[in-house]
């Protein structure tokens, strides 16, 4: 591979999933050159799915969450690995990075991996300290440590990772409420159709969840000389009380660096399929970028682990000058709540689907789902059906129009439901 000389500074900012991966990449790819991974984090990179689920619900061990098992693997591939330092200004013009403690470091090639970060309520009391997200690894221990049996928890939003924390609250025996703005649990990404599955899991495990209720503050009281939220009030006047809250009302990608720096920015870092952004010597994967996709034919941002694992084997062989290698699978992703396992592979483009179809009985617990447009699957998700997603993920590349009832029916091979 040609492109960066070796000597240059491959820079990474974003020590987690995807900027561990991509020094990996970097080395795997056969560059010799120094690197260097910067992160505002104190621990290690490590993956952030077992948070929610395994480590939360006390089956996973600390220590198996980390990208790479121990720091020797970043002392044995020279990764010059610098936690607890957040980046504060890129200098484009002379290729440096300024650090908060005043480093400034100089690149060649800067790979932003900066994620996203927990969304806050804009209501009054909305920034009380003991208002909890739920994004890394402390978040995830002190929930952890709060799940106690017959204490009250009320998560507001039923996006992802409210409802696994619902799950995995409930298995404690808490008594869980969620409050969800939309009429459905993760209406946006699922619709009103599969959406509301997620509603009859929760509620069948005793979730009290509350749609279409929007939050419109805080009761603050002092505890211990501490301002501290302790009770949630609607917009319909009622007030709910809670030994914990936790706000999960999505994620917003972490892009201020970017702007700062005068990168194109809109919902993330603007990068090409190849993964570069406006600026040559300036790249992002995961999390923040928006990138353009080649299937789609529009850019994307995902906010899954598959991508933050996946688009940095394409940013770092850009950023050592292969200019034709393009990011273009399809975005993949899985949740695993009480005795529900999902895969989800497809997206829905901005124009939309037009239609649902059910494969099996959701109310077996074992279906599979499909969204449609113009007779054509665009996404596919299957719950407790196993070994499909490659299958679903042909069907949806081959953009074939397909016939609804041999979709439908469990009997058909996904491999012949198109039409001709
Ligand atoms: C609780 C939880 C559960 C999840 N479960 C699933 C799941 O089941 N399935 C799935 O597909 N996806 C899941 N995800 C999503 C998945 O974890 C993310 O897509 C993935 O972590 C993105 O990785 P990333 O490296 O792009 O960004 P992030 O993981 O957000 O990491 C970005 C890092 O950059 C650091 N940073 C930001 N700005 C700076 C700066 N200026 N200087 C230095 N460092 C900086 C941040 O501190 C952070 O450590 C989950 C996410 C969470 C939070």
């Amino acid at each position: 591979m040609s492109g960066a000389a070796s000597t240059e500074n491959m820079l990474i900012i974003g020590a987690s999933l995807a900027g561990a991966k991509a020094a990996q990449a970097l080395r795997e790819d056969g560059w010799d050159g120094p690197i260097e991974l910067v992160g505002a984090e104190h621990d290690l990179p490590y993956e952030r799915p077992p948070l929610s689920k395994g480590l939360l619900q006390g089956k996973e061990e600390r220590d198996k969450v980390f990208v790479h098992e121990s720091g020797s693997w970043y002392v044995e591939n020279r990764v010059g690995l610098r936690l607890g330092r957040t980046a504060t200004a890129i200098d484009r013009e002379n290729h440096r990075v300024r650090l908060d403690d005043g480093t400034e470091l100089p690149y060649g090639k800067l790979l932003l991996a900066t994620g996203s970060a927990p969304r806050r309520l804009n209501v009054f009391g909305g920034d009380a300290k003991n208002l909890s997200s739920f994004r890394t690894l402390e978040d995830s221990e002190r929930t952890k440590a709060q799940l106690i049996p017959g204490s009250r928890l009320t998560i507001i939003g039923a996006g992802w990772i409210g409802l696994e924390v619902a799950a995995a609250a409930r298995e404690k025996d808490v008594e869980v409420t969620v409050l969800e703005a939309l009429e459905q649990p993760l209406l946006r990404v699922l619709g009103p159709e599969v959406g509301a599955r997620f509603a009859a899991l929760h509620r069948a495990h005793d979730v009290d969840l509350r749609l279409g209720v929007g939050v419109d503050s805080f009761t603050l009281q002092d505890v211990d000389g501490v301002e501290q939220a302790t009770r949630v009030r609607l917009a319909d006047g009622t007030e709910l009380e809670a030994d914990h809250i936790l706000v999960a009302v999505g994620a917003a990608p972490n892009t201020g660096l970017a702007e700062a720096a005068g990168l194109k920015v809109a919902n993330g870092i603007v990068v090409d399929a190849t993964l570069r952004s406006c600026d040559p010597d300036i790249f992002a994967a995961g999390d923040v970028a928006n990138a353009w996709h080649p299937f789609y034919g529009e850019p994307i941002r995902v906010e899954h682990w598959a991508n933050a694992l996946n688009q940095p084997k394409v940013a770092a062989a850009s950023m050592m000058g292969v200019t034709d290698l393009k990011y273009d699978r399809l975005p993949y992703f899985y949740t695993d709540q009480y005795d529900l396992g999902m895969e989800y592979v497809g997206h829905i483009p901005s124009s939309g689907y037009e239609q649902v179809v059910f494969r099996g009985d959701p109310a077996s617990g074992e279906y599979m789902a499909f969204w449609l447009a113009g007779g054509a699957v665009l996404a596919g998700m299957n719950v407790n059906v196993w070994d499909v997603v490659d299958d679903v993920r042909a069907l949806i590349l081959s953009r074939a129009v397909v016939d609804v009832a041999r979709l439908q029916d469990p009997a058909v091979a996904l491999a012949d439901v198109a039409t001709a």
